[in-house]
């Protein structure tokens, strides 16, 4: 029954760079047989069992891909013959260079980045990105800078940039509790303005732009955060000015932000920016300024070639459609039982937020029921609670599958 089981469920969403091996099987069995308080009772059960024994629908950090993690694990001692790992050789060695240049070129090839954009590797989150920005494209912080403000991040990247910048909201979401997008031309764009800033995926909200504006000002600057559906779909890069995005969502573990930057636009940072926050350092350096973030640059360089594998993004865009498409369903199918109250046509397909009518103490046993059953890290962000599933590219299919399962049947207990 066990190996039944584990063979119709080891199929991830992503294509095994090695599939996993028995042992490793028998590890993520055994290791599912020991999750706490197993209910054998509840038909979500029965649907899928997960090769690491759980789910993760964490937000970020989140789950990376189960092949991309053995690859590391495989090569974590003697890295391709080295007798060292990569985290314990010069960052200028030929191993190192051979890596990054090959995850550069990767995320090229994957996101179709045009010659005219340099590709950074950076440190600091995308929370150093929202100083960075309007230090590296104001001439001085008197330069009006135009922000929508979409949700919590893009709140703080506004925040922030109005110290190096005369920032202003364009749009706000905020009275509608940032659960919609404007109509393009209800962005009131200042001509003046030497950049439009807005959040491609709200993390926290689970609100995506599915097309983006376009830049009214008059240097014709777009920049997006795209830290949380970043890779999760084809974009053209060409729009925009700065595409950044830290990378612990889709593309690898935290440590690493990836800034795609116009190469016109490097080179004019405010006198007072920091070495490190301007980019005509990085870019002139091939990230290689002072010491990257080694580790984290290689395991990005895993998940590029395992998006690759996939069939590139427009691939990878169609799974994430449909796990998110069965989640909504399942919510909107449920006579108001679950609640997603962001607007159709501009709900995430990477965050999806959702709230019980019953109320906070049925959503506190939904959590604690679904963590007994494998599927973890589903507590909204402490700012607005709820629930929130994060399903980013390397959550399987089947994840999402036990969750709606999980969800009928809490729903039929718990009428
Ligand atoms: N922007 C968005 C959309 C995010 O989701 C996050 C992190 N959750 C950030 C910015 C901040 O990223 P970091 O923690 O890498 O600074």
């Amino acid at each position: 029954m066990f190996a039944a089981a584990a063979a119709a469920t080891s199929t991830p969403n992503s294509l095994l760079l090695h599939r996993p091996s028995p042992a490793a099987a028998k590890v993520a069995m055994d290791s599912s047989l020991r999750l706490p308080g197993r209910a054998a009772g509840i038909s979500c059960a029965a649907v899928a069992t997960p090769e690491r024994g759980v789910y993760n629908f964490a937000a970020g950090p989140a789950t990376l891909p189960l092949s991309v993690l053995q690859k590391a694990q495989e090569e974590l001692v003697d890295y391709r013959g080295s007798g060292m790992s990569i985290m314990e050789m010069s960052h200028r060695g030929k191993e190192f260079d051979a890596a990054i240049k090959k995850a550069e070129a990767d995320l090229r090839t994957l996101l179709a980045v045009p010659d005219t954009h340099e590709i950074l590797f950076l440190q600091g989150g995308a929370t150093t990105q929202f100083s960075a920005v309007p230090l590296n494209l104001c001439a001085s912080p008197s330069d009006p800078v135009d922000f929508v403000v979409s949700g919590s991040w893009s709140d703080k990247a506004f925040k922030e940039a109005k110290k190096f910048s005369a920032a202003s909201v364009a749009w706000s979401g905020k009275d509608g509790k940032y659960t919609s997008l404007p109509p393009f031309d209800a962005i009131k764009q200042n001509p003046e303005a030497k950049f439009l800033h807005i959040c491609s995926n709200e993390t926290i909200h689970g609100v995506e732009f599915k097309d983006y504006p376009e830049p009214k000002n008059k240097s014709g600057i777009l920049v997006a955060d795209m830290s949380s559906n970043f890779c999760s779909k084809p974009v053209d890069v060409s729009r925009f000015g700065i595409i950044y995005a830290g990378a612990q969502k889709n593309v690898g573990p935290s440590g690493v932000t990836i800034a795609i930057v116009r190469k016109d636009l490097i080179g004019n940072a405010q006198p007072i920016t920091p070495v490190m926050l301007d980019y005509k350092t990085h870019a002139d350096n091939a990230s290689l300024y002072n010491t990257p973030p080694c580790f984290a640059i290689y395991i990005c360089g895993l998940v590029f070639e395992d998006l690759l594998a996939q069939g590139g993004l427009a691939e990878v865009e169609k799974k994430n459609a449909h796990k998110a498409g069965i989640l909504y369903d399942a919510i909107d199918g449920s006579d108001g039982y679950y609640i997603c109250p962001v607007e159709k046509s501009v709900r995430s397909l990477m965050n999806v937020p959702f709230t019980l009518a019953k109320g906070g103490d049925f959503e506190k046993q939904f959590i604690a029921e679904a963590a007994k059953e494998g599927m973890v890290q589903l507590k909204g962000h402490r700012s607005v609670g709820g629930v929130r599933a994060s399903i980013y590219n390397a959550m399987p299919l089947a994840g999402v599958e036990k969750l709606v399962a999980f969800m009928k049947d809490f729903q039929a207990r718990n009428p």
